[in-house]
């Protein structure tokens, strides 16, 4: 088997999508200015189904970043967003959203080109999702408020009485770090909270994935976003992304990737002790139990792993099934992952994609070598494929152990492990055998067990009867080492919030 790409399906539709590519170097917002890199260096922009350069970006580094910050601290100090009332700010927040939606075709093309995803993926689940997110925290802007406290002081002056308060006020200067897999969508989840509560913002898109980030940059000036509130820092990690973890004038880090990055940046953080908000790796758990409707698992199943070619934190990757369903169960999942049709992104007909570069199907690539010298067996898949070796064929694996680094390494990509569950008693032990914590599935037609399991699994979310069900009022985050605190939900808006307390003696 290989992937044929047609060439004639690999170039853009969308008048807005071919307009933007066809200024190939593109710059950052700094200050409301596009600028290229004090350095001067780019990085290009590749599809990664057939290795062609579509774009070049600039290679932010320090000078950058300290650029950057200083005119995110300056529109906060002037309180050109913040001291904005709150409808005026839920009306340019709402505005994003009209334009995202505006320019959604154009959108999902430039992300397909990007980051290589299914076309399906962007236009009828992210891009919306990424207006959702504005949407939602829209409406939230006017419901940020404090409390009046009752306090049980007693030693205030005679006749004089305490009145206590609690104000919310945004935390100051945000830099937002934010990973390759589902680029807008996962920026969006940043940016429109954090704008919510009245924070200036460096955004920081990975570099691989740069392109629509700075589109959006576009579409919220057009909104009405004062100049140095939203900036867009393109760069590498460990030169823009370092820098803007590290610098004194940052307040918070809110950053979506992987576990080891996370680490990097809490490091990196201690400077100045910001604040952190991470979203980390997940190896999650798709439990399929021999009494769930299967019309619904099996391709549930399939779904929660294939999904955006695997490229999901939330993806499920670990399988258990009950024994007596075990063969069945996988035979169907191994059946679908069969017939999915590999191609280029903008192919309407495709079902995976490349992965977002040859580095990460590399990686992919040996763990599932790894896991078959480990003594499994690859039930279908496992190829590398392609002109440019970024497609990894939809793989299932069977006969692991739990030792094995296939069961417990987030591999991050279209690759999932089946295990038989030989008694209920052992799924909560199973399910969190892990060092991650973000999410989970359970597929059973007994509200009992549903329950049972979902209290006892140690993940962010557990879906039940699905998998990848995501709304912007939905909280999302992880449990153990998938990281802290919640994107998406009301709660969310409190990441980029300080709580002021007032103590009156009148
Ligand atoms: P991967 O390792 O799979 O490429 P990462 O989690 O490293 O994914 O990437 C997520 C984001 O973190 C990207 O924007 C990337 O540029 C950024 N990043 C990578 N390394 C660092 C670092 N040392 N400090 C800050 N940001 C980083």
């Amino acid at each position: 088997m290989n992937v044929v790409i047609d060439i004639n399906m690999t170039k853009p539709k969308t008048a807005g999508a071919i307009a933007f590519l066809k200024h190939k170097d593109k710059k950052m917002l700094i200050g409301g200015d596009w600028v290229d890199a004090a350095s001067g260096k780019r990085i290009d922009s590749i599809d990664p189904a057939t290795g062609q350069v579509i774009g070049t970006i600039p290679a932010g580094a320090k000078a950058d970043v300290d650029r950057a910050v200083k005119a995110a601290r300056e529109s906060f100090d002037k309180g050109v967003w913040r001291e904005k009332t709150p409808d005026e700010r839920a009306r340019v927040l709402w505005k994003i959203a009209d334009l995202i939606e505006a320019n959604i075709d154009e959108l999902a093309e430039l992300e397909t080109l990007d980051q290589g995803k299914p076309l399906f993926v962007g236009r009828w689940a992210e891009i919306p999702g990424a207006a959702g997110q504005f949407r939602y925290f829209a409406g939230m802007v006017s419901k940020i408020q404090g409390e009046t406290i009752n306090t049980s002081i007693n030693y205030q002056p005679p006749g004089k009485k305490i009145f206590a308060y609690t104000m919310k006020e945004p935390i100051g200067v945000v830099g937002a770090i934010t990973p390759w897999n589902s680029p807008l969508v996962l920026e969006a989840m940043k940016i429109a909270p954090c704008l919510a509560a009245g924070c200036s913002m460096i955004l920081k898109p990975a570099e691989d994935t740069s392109l629509t980030a700075i589109r959006l940059g576009e579409l919220i000036m057009e909104a009405g976003v004062p100049a140095g509130v939203f900036n867009v820092v393109t760069g590498f990690g460990p030169d823009a992304g370092q820098a803007l973890a590290e610098h004194h004038d940052v307040d918070k880090i809110a950053f979506t990737g992987s576990t080891p990055t996370g680490r990097k940046i809490l490091n990196a953080a201690g400077g100045n002790l910001k604040k952190v908000a991470l979203e980390l790796g997940g190896k999650s758990p798709s439990i399929v139990l021999a009494d769930a409707d299967m019309d619904l698992a099996i391709p549930g199943a399939a779904n929660a792993v294939f999904f955006n070619t695997g490229q999901v934190c939330v993806a499920g990757t670990r399988l258990y099934v009950e024994k007596k369903v075990f063969d069945k169960v996988v035979a169907g999942v191994a059946d679908i992952a069969k017939g999915m049709k590999m191609g280029h992104g903008l192919d309407p007909a495709t079902q995976i994609g490349p992965i977002v570069n040859k580095r990460q199907a590399d990686k992919i690539k040996s763990y599932i070598d790894g896991g078959k010298s480990d003594g499994a067996e690859i039930v279908c898949g496992g190829e590398q494929l392609g002109t440019t070796g970024t497609f990894i064929s939809p793989t299932v694996i069977a006969k692991t152990n739990h030792n094995m680094k296939v069961v417990q390494e987030e591999i991050f990509g279209p690759v999932v492990v089946a295990m038989p569950i030989d008694s209920l008693d052992d799924v909560p032990r199973l399910a969190n055998d892990s060092r991650y914590g973000l999410a989970a599935s359970v597929w059973t037609q007994d509200l009992s067990k549903a329950t049972r399991f979902a209290n006892a699994i140690k993940a962010g979310t557990v879906w039940v009867n699905c998998h990848l069900m995501f709304d912007p009022a939905l909280p999302i985050g992880g449990y153990k080492e998938s990281g802290w605190s919640r994107d998406s939900g009301m709660q969310a808006v409190e990441n980029y919030l300080e709580t002021k307390t007032v103590c009156m003696v009148v």
